[in-house]
């Protein structure tokens, strides 16, 4: 099970009702962070979610409203005498920004920080991929997308029947070692297993104008977080952002299952932003609050922390 934690829902600035962007990913005792606002590590505090559990920090980009919490955050590692390396991944400039800001201040982290600076990349981990792909907002920026390995199907009695066999200890050596010999007889995993089902796909844009790369990058995705930070063209301006109607074009082009409209501008309320979503958004769409949840399993299952 993959539970999305909003954490910070605004974008550009906070306001009494939101955070700046930072979404955690609790996989398998793990938790991941995409983007870390001003203000995550008290975001973390109400969710509930120790500091300590994080691994990995994937920044979008380095406009303030993406990366300023991360201070307070490596700070608070190191007051609890954190041993455990922290990676923090990001698009060019990341070692020179992520190098000036941890020399300033009088501390040191107690801990190795690992920098990793990327372009497109699709980097491997134990039970999932993490891939970084470039969008465009002005300056170097990326989206990333989770995507949990796939996995095989479960046994299937009447594939066993089939082959002469009954349910026994043989299936958990077949399930370690992929084939094994009864009777003379070669079996393979697939032989007595059924369709092996998808990973979760999950993308994140970060900051952006509407582009080319998140459609490929979030073709048939579980969910797509894109940041819609505002309701029409007039408002936007001249800025490098995208509109609600946008980020729905794009979800609707790559077929994604759930749209999630991210980065909500601080001047519109919840209730005027939601009113005119459902008017100009086709999609499917949610609109989550900072501390909402979203569970991924075979369906989704949105509630809050609160
Ligand atoms: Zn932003
Ligand atoms: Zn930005």
């Amino acid at each position: 099970m993959l539970e999305v934690i909003f954490l910070g829902t605004g974008g550009i600035m906070p306001n009494k009702e939101r955070n700046v962007p930072a979404v955690a990913l609790k996989y398998e005792g793990e938790v991941i962070l995409w983007d870390v606002g001003e203000g995550t590590l008290r975001q973390l505090s109400i969710a509930k979610i120790s500091p300590m559990k994080v691994e990995k920090i994937f920044i979008t980009h380095f406009h303030g409203d993406h990366y300023l919490g991360l201070m307070s955050l490596i700070q608070t590692m190191t007051l609890w005498n954190r041993e455990k390396p922290l990676h923090i991944y990001g698009p060019k400039y990341t070692f020179e920004f992520i190098q000036n800001y941890l020399k300033s201040g009088f501390f040191r982290p107690s801990f190795e920080i690992h920098v990793h600076e990327l372009g497109e990349a699709r980097l491997k981990f134990k039970n999932y991929e993490i891939w970084s792909f470039k969008v465009e907002h002005g300056v170097p920026a990326l989206g990333y997308v989770f995507k949990e390995k796939d996995k095989r199907g479960s046994f299937d009695l009447n594939k066993i029947r089939e082959l002469g066999l009954k349910p026994g200890p043989w299936m958990k050596e077949l399930e370690t070692k992929g084939k094994i010999e009864i009777n003379g007889k070669v079996i393979h995993l697939e032989d007595v297993t059924g369709k092996p089902k998808k990973g979760v796909k999950i993308v994140y844009t970060g900051d952006t104008e509407p582009c080319e790369r998140v459609k490929l990058f979030s073709e048939r995705a579980d969910v797509l977080i894109h940041e819609a930070t505002y309701l029409n063209e007039e408002d936007r301006g001249e800025s490098y952002h995208s509109t609600v109607m946008e980020a729905c074009d794009i979800a609707e082009k790559a077929k994604v299952k759930l749209l999630v409209l991210f980065h909500r501008a601080p001047r519109y309320t919840y209730e005027e932003y939601k009113r005119e979503a459902e008017r100009l958004c086709g999609h499917k769409f949610i609109i989550p609050r900072d501390f909402d949840v979203l569970r991924i399993g075979e369906e989704y299952e949105l509630s809050s922390l609160r």
